[in-house]
């Protein structure tokens, strides 16, 4: 989950997020801000877009994150819902290229999950996400470079537990969406990310392409998953939720004892 910390979660919410989970009945939360240091070039421009952060050039530098501030207001919301387990966290874009910048916030405090994703490649010297990537590639490179990255990303000893969305190239896929083709490219991602002991997320935007992903994800070694809505805003909390954890189940995951933690596979 997004909050107000995230620099692009216009809409977000901690606060609110956290009452909208009492609601839902849901046991445990995990706010894991935005920490993004590629300076990139955004050229797909919508409405929530805040463009008040381009400079002349036309790149983005994220702002600064604001651990401190961002600790406190966790612990105020721990006070006012003491019965919902709040975690505190990060998503670190591209983990592997900030090392110091990210070993820099972690000293500020606990941060209970971290999770390492990719928005952004590289062309030539100046990085795009997926909107500018297909202006300069087919989609299918485009996937096939996030992939590889992705597998470059964890195969370091970056500070992050929780690869986070590796299906994100396929939110800006125009017609019906078909991983298979890109299967050998998932796997080796997956088998990286599994052999460095890591955490896959099951990412609930996209729940039509989780079973494969799954099924991918035992079959290269990996053990434990978490679920994530990336939601930006409170009414986006757990979004799919039942459908993809029921898809986890079917594919052989369970809760551990602590509903907050990592599902494992029990065969
Ligand atoms: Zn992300």
């Amino acid at each position: 989950m997004h909050s107000e910390w995230s620099w692009d979660a216009r809409a977000g919410a901690m606060e609110s997020t956290c009452a909208r989970a009492v609601e839902l009945g849901l046991p445990a939360i995990a706010f894991t801000e935005h920490l993004d240091h590629t300076v990139w070039i955004p050229e797909a421009i919508d409405d929530g877009f805040p463009v008040s952060l381009l400079a002349p050039d036309g790149s983005l530098t994220p702002p600064r994150f604001d651990a401190v501030g961002y600790l406190e207001a966790i612990e105020r919301c721990r006070h006012l819902f003491p019965d919902l387990r709040i975690l505190s966290g990060l998503e670190v874009g591209e983990p592997h290229r900030h090392a110091d910048a990210l070993a820099a916030v972690l000293a500020v405090g606990d941060f209970d999950r971290v999770l390492g994703s990719l928005h952004c490649l590289p062309v030539g010297d100046v990085y795009f996400e997926p909107p500018g990537l297909l202006r300069r590639m087919t989609a299918g490179d485009m996937v096939r470079r996030y992939l590889a990255e992705v597998a470059r990303a964890v195969s370091g000893s970056h500070p992050f537990a929780v690869l986070a969305h590796v299906d994100y190239p396929f939110r800006y896929w125009t017609g019906p969406v078909d991983i298979t083709p890109f299967e050998e490219e998932f796997r080796h991602a997956l088998r990286a990310t599994a052999d460095s002991g890591r955490v896959l997320e099951v990412n609930s935007c996209l729940p039509s392409l989780q079973p494969t992903i799954l099924r991918w994800w035992r079959e290269e070694g990996g053990t434990a998953i978490t679920i994530g809505s990336d939601a930006h805003e409170p009414d986006e909390l757990a979004r799919n939720f039942r459908e993809v954890a029921a898809t986890a189940e079917a594919h052989g995951f369970r809760p551990g004892q602590k509903l907050y933690e990592p599902w494992t596979h029990t065969g």
